[in-house]
């Protein structure tokens, strides 16, 4: 793969015999956090993070030919196929266009981007943004699992980026907790849940199947919850989503961390982890799944009927 699409790499190290110094620099920032995101400290000042108008990113479908333990986005607790329209795309370029916003960056993910069977599709109308924003770069987030895959990234254009994580199984030692939902964790009692975390700022607003959120993972939380709270067109510059943040963030373990720990200093992770929260609402999504198939089987006739067809 050429340079102009590798990886983009995070430079704060904090490995081998500087392991000390890391440990101790995140370990004060992980009290700061505490006191940061409590109720007062939030009330005083606010909240510690807000959505970013600068980067976003898109999660154009759930589906995924891994199945990664913790998937952030219930890839793997949930599956679905559930995929972006192609028309929300172009209505998320027009809305930027027309509103004259220039993303310094786009990404587009999933699940596994390149399955999307509408794939080239979406690149060509984030290519049609480009050409009205030039310094926007454009990047695919990849797992690079399998020759499918593969072959998909190597078609696209050479000035697209490409983040490539080249997994090659299921187990994700660096991964976060995902499914420790604060909301279990009396640690969390005090916390104002409106702070979100690092991730709105570092990774960028999310665009999902259901809409706008605060952030990508915040989408593929509400799929589960049914909530219902992502915008249908671009936030206005005044709406923080205050209320997906309180809603959607008391149910993210990354709201704990709230910020990008270095991958020397994570404890290794190869183990499902969820809290009693996630195991209810992953058995309620299975349960509204299966009435929903119910409910279109007992439709079909009904519309053969109509349709003249019976
Ligand atoms: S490759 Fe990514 S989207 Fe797919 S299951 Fe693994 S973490 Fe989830
Ligand atoms: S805590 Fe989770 S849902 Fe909330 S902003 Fe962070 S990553 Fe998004």
């Amino acid at each position: 793969m050429p340079p102009a699409k590798s990886s983009f790499r995070r430079r704060i190290r904090f490995s081998g015999r500087w392991r000390w110094l890391g440990k101790l620099v995140y370990a004060l920032k992980a009290i700061w956090r505490r006191v940061r995101i409590s109720r007062r400290v939030t009330y005083l000042f606010g909240p510690q993070y807000s959505p970013s108008r600068q980067l976003i990113e898109i999660d154009i479908t759930y589906a995924c030919n891994l199945h990664c333990l913790n998937c952030n986005r219930s890839v793997t607790q949930a599956p679905d196929h559930l995929h972006m329209p192609v028309s929300m795309i172009s209505a998320f370029v027009q809305d930027s266009i027309g509103r004259g916003i220039r993303w310094q960056r786009i990404r587009v993910l999933g699940g596994e981007p390149t399955l999307h069977p509408e794939f080239s599709a979406i690149i060509a109308e984030l290519l049609r943004y480009r050409q009205w924003c030039p310094s926007c770069r454009i990047e695919v987030v990849s797992n690079g699992y399998g020759d499918a895959v593969k072959r998909k990234l190597d078609a696209l254009p050479n000035d697209i980026w490409i983040e490539n994580s080249n997994k090659t199984s299921a187990i994700q030692p660096t991964f976060r907790p995902f499914n420790m939902a604060p909301i279990d964790d009396p640690a969390f009692a005090k916390a104002d849940f409106s702070n979100g975390c690092a991730i709105m700022q570092d990774c960028g607003m999310g665009l999902t199947p259901l809409g706008y959120y605060p952030c990508a993972v915040a989408g593929g939380i509400d799929r589960i919850l049914g909530a219902e709270l992502g915008r249908s067109r671009l936030p206005a510059d005044h709406d923080q989503m205050l209320d997906a943040t309180k809603s959607l963030c008391q149910l993210c373990g990354r709201f704990q961390d709230g910020h990008f720990i270095p991958k020397p200093l994570r404890s290794p992770m190869t183990e499902v982890q969820m809290s009693p929260t996630w195991t209810e609402l992953y058995s309620q999504w299975r349960l509204r799944r299966l009435s929903h198939a119910e409910k279109d089987q007992q439709l079909e006739p009904v519309s053969a009927e109509r349709s003249g067809k019976s």
